[in-house]
């Protein structure tokens, strides 16, 4: 009987710790707050029970006693049970109380803390919370009371420590919290920031001395979450600023890629929202009479050339199927479309002996060395190039479809919504298929016109272009490549939204 507290960090989900990840992990059920992100809950794994207790039904959240109630049964039930809450569970998160209830009633738990959005959202708007030069110390304020109201805070007290402050739960009381420190005698000119959605890719900042912070804040509209800062640290927050200058920074990107997360990964670390939307569904075809008959025969063959990661995965669980392992492939040599695929190959233990100049299915046709039949495991709906390059050159070959795309997704009011309203700059393509997919889910009515169509290649950018959408083209057909051609289109636009 036990329950793990666990913090999920401010918002970006890099932020929860690697302790906090492995709770997720394991968890069986997870009771989690309003305030986590959703690529935080996509680690629970399926077959938990998830529990929203932040969702407000007919405006009211679900009472904290309630709340507690859940964590008690779902604790008694002997499961692994996740508390999950926003930034740390000790700072403002009622986590103490939820910890005190639990001792009370015999239920043994841990606590993993959380990065703190006190701190984050400060050091993602450029300021530190300390500074040598100019304060010792720091001091999170809660900005509102238990009971609503105007909050009961000794101004003071906070004033004479001459530290760093930071208030949470504090925009719709910002007006008390301003006049309460001017009042209390500090300076109007003391610098000091909002930072509303800190450590997302929503984060606004509004630096101003404190006697205009209010008007400021007021004229960007900042709403909650956002922390309030006063303290010498905010005039730093030009010079520090890292997060606003990050290249993709403001730039909404669809990702459709339907595997793999390091491309949306990368582009979030530079700075992009990105969006991530799955465009194709890969449907092993399963069993594979000929894949499996194709396998048994590999003398038959001089090549085995792969088009995909997906294709090599299909490929080894047919391998352990038939109860052989990578010494099975020793007839063949291996050949693969690109550097991803060769990795894919190398988790394997296996090297691929052949990698076309250009990574397409044209040029892998065409650079394969004629030395004997050639096996392809690949798509159904494969590129038709590599067939005919190998057929221009009289090279022997069986295609075995191993796997299926299926692109026919159904059309999604939220996505046509984003492109007409222009809030998608840029969609990043890694094959045709996933054009397919994207123009199926959007409408082949909605108009492209707004959006950048990011094109691993020249096959995926024939295809975009042919539904309207405008294309720009990797330099290689490449993830890095497709990263650094996302940087060049959007990495210098002075409009930027913030
Ligand atoms: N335990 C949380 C705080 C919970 S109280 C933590 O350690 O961060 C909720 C308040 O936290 C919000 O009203 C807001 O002031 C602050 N907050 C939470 N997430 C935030 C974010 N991403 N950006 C700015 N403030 C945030």
């Amino acid at each position: 009987m036990s329950v793990i507290l666990v913090g999920a960090g401010p918002g970006d989900p890099g932020l929860l710790t690697v302790k906090g990840r492995q709770a997720l992990l394991e968890a069986e059920v997870v009771v989690h707050d309003r305030l986590v992100s959703p690529a935080i809950l996509a680690l629970i794994p399926p077959g938990a029970e998830v529990i929203d207790a932040g969702k407000a039904a007919a405006r009211h959240k679900i009472p904290q006693e309630q709340i507690d109630q859940i964590l008690l049964d779902k604790a008694r039930t002997g499961k692994r049970v996740v508390r999950l809450k926003g930034g740390d569970p000790y700072v403002f998160g009622r986590g103490g109380e939820e910890a005190a209830l639990l001792a009370r009633h015999g239920v043994d738990f841990q606590v993993v803390p959380g990065v703190t959005s006190a701190i984050a959202a400060a050091a993602y708007a450029g300021i530190p919370v300390t500074h040598r030069d100019c304060c010792g110390s720091f001091h999170v304020i809660a900005g509102h009371r238990r009971a609503g109201g105007p909050p009961a805070i000794d101004y003071e007290a906070l004033v004479r420590a001459g530290g760093t402050l930071v208030f949470l739960m504090g925009v719709a009381a910002m007006p008390a919290i301003v006049s309460g420190l001017l009042a209390a005698g500090m300076d109007a000119a003391t610098p000091a920031a909002v930072v509303e959605r800190g450590t997302t890719p929503r984060q606004r900042r509004c630096l101003a001395p404190l006697g205009e912070l209010m008007e400021r804040a007021a004229a960007m509209a900042i709403a909650s979450p956002a922390v309030i800062l006063v303290g010498e640290v905010c005039s730093l927050g030009t010079e520090l600023d890292w997060f606003d200058r990050l290249p993709l920074r403001g730039r909404q990107i669809l990702v459709a890629r339907p595997r793999g997360r390091a491309l949306g990964a990368e582009l979030e670390a530079l700075g992009a929202d990105v969006w991530s939307y799955p465009c194709v569904e890969l449907l092993p075809i399963d069993p594979c009479p000929a894949m499996e008959r194709a396998l048994a025969h590999l003398t038959d063959y001089a090549w085995l050339a792969f088009t995909s990661a997906a294709g090599v995965e299909r490929c080894w669980a047919c391998l352990e199927g038939l109860g052989l392992d990578a010494r099975a492939l020793s007839p063949v040599k291996l050949a693969a479309i690109g550097p991803g695929t060769a990795r894919a190959l190398a988790t394997h233990g296996l090297t691929a002996d052949c990698l076309p100049p250009v990574y397409d299915a044209r040029h892998l046709g065409q650079h394969l060395p004629a030395e004997g039949r050639v096996l392809l495991l690949r798509a159904a709906e494969g590129s038709p190039a590599l067939p005919a390059a190998l057929e221009e050159r009289g090279i022997p070959y069986d295609d075995i479809a191993v796997y299926q795309t299926n692109c026919a997704l159904p059309p999604d009011p939220a996505l046509r919504a984003a492109l007409a309203a222009g809030e998608l700059h840029g969609a990043a393509f890694t094959s045709a298929s996933t054009v397919r997919g994207f123009v199926s889910a959007a409408g082949a009515d909605a108009d492209f016109t707004g959006l950048t169509g990011l094109c691993i290649g020249e096959q995926t950018a024939a295809e975009a272009a042919k539904h309207g959408i405008p294309v720009r083209v990797a330099r290689e057909a490449t993830i890095p490549s497709l990263v650094e051609l996302a940087v060049q289109t959007f990495g210098d636009v002075a409009d930027k939204t913030w």
